[in-house]
């Protein structure tokens, strides 16, 4: 008993100490929105009308913020659907076998009803042993979070989250409002930061009792450091939200970027890129009005992703994620999944945009063949 109970009290003090990075960009936003409405808008800046057009412009921004990250930290990660665990008997047999090999071919067996295309490095079908389960395409086993997550981005400790499928969106938002946030900041600080810096001030401040004592000195120091602090993060967040608008044009997780997701016919970067249009709206979604605002719109449902390279590989089952608008036919005749595909999957897959872009950018990065090795990756 005392070894589980020791267990748990380790995990609970982990639980909380993996608390400590939000907390911590919590205090500094509170901190910040003291320093900007308070000690410059409030108290430093003189004109009503300039005020007015900051503490309103600000407050949009900071509402989006505030919303984007609450989203991101506590939308709940998604996990495969059942039909991708394993079943008991399924379990017991796979336990019977000791051999790499008749362990594959039991999970070959499994993995043929299903909509999995990607493999391990070395050809064998990717099996989380921790959740005993066949791992979707895209999915990976987070460590922290003790589970597989579908179209596992990375595990972000500054939300305290695993950043997936589920909220990707609204992760991609957190950047945008939050680098916005700190430009705004950083533009409206500017004039007062080169004013308090050079001492200089003139009409807008109250200079005199910066001279004489302590009131602004207190404004002196939140003026500086807010401007410090905004623009040092505009930098950071700036270069993680391009890199991140590189991966949703492409089509790619921070994993795959890394580590390029392996097909039966090898290894393929562009593997789930279906030319920038479809890849930006298989993350934000059809509809326009909901691109801004941190409600879930993606398109899909975590488990299958499109792919333009099925009907490469002679060896698919016929699926639901044949995007070439001729594998439409194909595509009909699926065994998964079992319940018709969200209008919004079916919508992804079938309207026809142009593939030219797509099809050449699969042939020229195309490399390598697979090796049909037998064994069960664990990834945890
Ligand atoms: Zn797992
Ligand atoms: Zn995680």
């Amino acid at each position: 008993m005392a070894p589980s109970g020791s267990r748990s009290i380790k995990r609970g003090c982990q639980r909380v100490l993996y608390w400590i990075p939000v907390l911590f960009i919590a205090l500094i936003v509170a901190w910040s929105y003291y320093a900007y409405v308070l000690q410059l808008c409030i108290e430093s800046i003189e004109d009503t009308g300039e005020k007015v057009v900051y503490l309103l412009v600000y407050h949009v921004i900071f509402i989006m913020f505030v919303w984007a990250y609450w989203q991101t930290i506590f939308t709940k990660p998604m996990n495969p659907l059942k039909e991708f665990h394993l079943s008991h008997s399924d379990k017991e047999l796979l336990e019977r076998e000791d051999r790499g090999e008749s362990q594959q071919e039991i999970l070959r067996r499994i993995a043929k009803d299903l909509p999995i295309y990607t493999r391990t490095n070395s050809g064998a079908i990717r099996f989380c042993d921790r959740c005993q389960l066949l791992k979707p395409d895209r999915c990976h086993h987070c460590s922290v979070c003790d589970k597989c997550i579908l179209k596992m981005d990375h595990h972000c400790p500054w939300v305290n989250n695993c950043v997936g499928f589920a909220n990707y969106k609204f992760f991609m938002l957190f950047l945008l409002y939050s680098l916005l946030y700190c430009l705004f900041i950083t533009a409206t600080d500017l004039q007062y930061f080169i004013k308090f810096w050079t001492a200089g001030g003139r009409a807008h401040f109250r200079l005199k009792e910066y001279l004489n004592g302590l009131p602004d000195t207190q404004a002196k120091f939140h003026i500086l450091f807010l401007f410090f602090s905004a623009s040092m993060f505009s930098v950071s967040l700036a270069s993680l939200f391009i890199y991140h608008c590189w991966l949703v044009c492409k089509n790619r997780s921070t994993l795959e970027a890394v580590r390029s997701p392996v097909f039966r016919h090898g290894t393929d970067k562009n593997g789930f890129s279906l030319g920038f249009s479809k890849n930006f709206r298989q993350v934000f979604g059809d509809e326009v009005k909901y691109w801004p605002i941190p409600v879930f719109s993606s398109l899909g449902d975590g488990c299958s992703f499109p792919t333009c390279l099925v009907n490469l590989d002679p060896e698919q089952p016929s699926s639901p994620t044949g995007s070439n608008p001729a594998n439409k036919s194909a595509a009909e005749g699926r065994q998964f999944p079992s319940k018709p595909l969200r209008e919004s999957q079916s919508r992804l897959l079938t309207s026809t945009p142009s593939w030219s872009e797509n099809e050449t950018a699969t042939d020229k990065d195309r490399k390598g063949a697979s090796n049909p090795g037998m064994t069960i990756e664990n990834e945890a």
